[in-house]
């Protein structure tokens, strides 16, 4: 494939953004290479700039689980748009937006919207720590909860020692109040708990983890989770902003059959249009301004055009719940027709999935934390992200991340994907 256009305005991007990108990933760092730009969508395809078509399996990182363009949510935006695009004062749609989503998510009775995944994620953290009064929060390595300070933490030198900021700019008096655990590993997390007696607020986590790839909670893991918090009047954060309206229509909560304290919410739930979401039952949401006096703000919030396309896709996922079944369907028909290609060819791999969320990690050992998601062949890769490009494949640029599979991909795209996989491992 030609490449020249997106070249170009990479470097005249370069000038002036950051490394080009107005999000890290986005530059191809992990993979190589240089990013393409993209001109349109739709469906189940991208075009970009230089008129190549892509079948999209990261659909806007998330939102886009109906495909891109979606006509229902298109209309609804544009019709939406001709009335005005921001007030800063209360419209009906957010709470028609409210209320469908409380409806469909177990556990809540109210529901805050923010702008993106990571003020939900930040904001739910202040929540909890206003509603307990605790200061500390236990995290998992490789879990991803947006860019705010707290959540930009890596491991410390054992596992009751602090956090150390891992990246300039945090600051060690915020790393301290955040623990590091590892995922799937209970016992790890009652040590944290038991050191830090009493002081814990909450306990934050990917359900289903999507951004060491995507890796699966073992039951015991999970249930643990919940036991423990339930005891030691830690409240559990379920950030379900990968999670949420993607595995089913109440997310990670359903399809785990376990109640969370507060749930996070971003990417399906704007539509494609930057929104984030908090929920939780009604006595902790109480504690939130202008209830309570946790403080909360927002000039954009509740914008009518963002909630206008998360109305337009929550309404066709409550009305179509066999989507969920169907998309799933057609992600273990991908897992299958790829894993048999790489066995065929001898390459070492693990896939994992769960619902629509797949990865492969290019290891021989299970993966099941962040250690073991590190130890995937990152030449193998690079090779395999961009052989598949080659052959009209957008696949994340980073073997870190799962793939999102949205409604508008069919049996042929995922049968030609497969066949990408086979000439690629030629
Ligand atoms: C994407 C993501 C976020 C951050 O959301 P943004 O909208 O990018 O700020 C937080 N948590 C999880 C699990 C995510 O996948």
């Amino acid at each position: 494939m030609q490449y020249q256009r997106s070249s170009a305005l990479f470097a005249e991007a370069k000038k002036y953004i950051p490394g080009g990108v107005n999000s890290p990933v986005r530059a191809f760092k992990a993979v190589g290479g240089e990013p393409i730009f993209i001109k349109e969508a739709k469906g189940a395809y991208l075009y970009d700039v230089d008129d190549n078509r892509y079948i999209d399996y990261i659909a806007s990182w998330g939102p886009l689980i109906l495909g891109h363009a979606h006509e229902p949510v298109l209309n609804a935006v544009i019709e939406k748009a001709k009335k005005g695009t921001s007030f800063g004062i209360p419209t009906e749609i957010e709470t028609e937006l409210a209320q469908l989503a409380v409806g469909m998510v177990p556990n809540v009775d109210k529901i805050r919207f923010v702008n993106s995944g990571t003020e939900a994620c930040m904001s739910a953290v202040r929540l909890a720590r206003g509603c307990t009064g605790k200061d500390k929060i236990i995290k998992f390595a490789g879990c991803y909860h947006g860019h705010s300070d707290s959540f930009l933490i890596q491991a410390g030198s054992g596992a009751v020692t602090f956090g150390s900021p891992n990246s300039p700019g945090v600051t060690q008096g915020t790393a301290k109040d955040t623990l590091l655990a590892n995922y799937n590993d209970l016992a790890g997390v009652k040590e944290l708990v038991n050191a830090n007696k009493g002081e814990i607020a909450a306990i934050i986590i990917e359900p289903i983890a999507g951004n060491m790839g995507c890796i699966i909670p073992t039951d015991k893991f999970i249930n643990g989770l919940r036991e423990l918090c339930t005891q030691e009047g830690i409240l559990l954060l379920f950030d379900e902003v990968m999670t949420g309206f993607r595995l089913a229509k109440g997310g990670a909560q359903e399809a785990l059959n376990i109640d969370a304290d507060i749930v996070m919410f971003g990417k399906v739930i704007g539509g494609g249009l930057p929104v984030g979401a908090f929920a939780a039952r009604a006595e902790i949401m109480a504690h939130l301004a202008p209830d309570g006096p946790v403080y909360q703000a927002g000039t954009l919030s509740g914008n009518p055009l963002a909630m206008s396309a998360g109305l337009a896709m929550l309404t066709e996922l409550n009305a179509r719940s066999e989507i969920f079944t169907s998309l799933s369907e057609k992600t273990e028909f991908l897992h299958k027709g790829i894993a048999e290609v790489l066995t065929e060819k001898g390459v070492a791999h693990q896939i994992n999935r769960f619902g629509s969320m797949v990865s492969i990690h290019f290891c021989e050992a299970p993966v099941i934390d962040f250690e073991t998601a590190a130890k995937g062949n990152n030449d193998t890769f690079k090779k395999y992200f961009h052989g598949m490009l080659d052959h009209g494949v957008y696949l994340p640029p980073s073997a870190f991340e799962s793939y999102f599979l949205n409604d508008a991909i069919s049996y042929a795209d995922l049968a030609k994907t497969i066949e990408a996989v086979r000439k690629v491992f030629e």
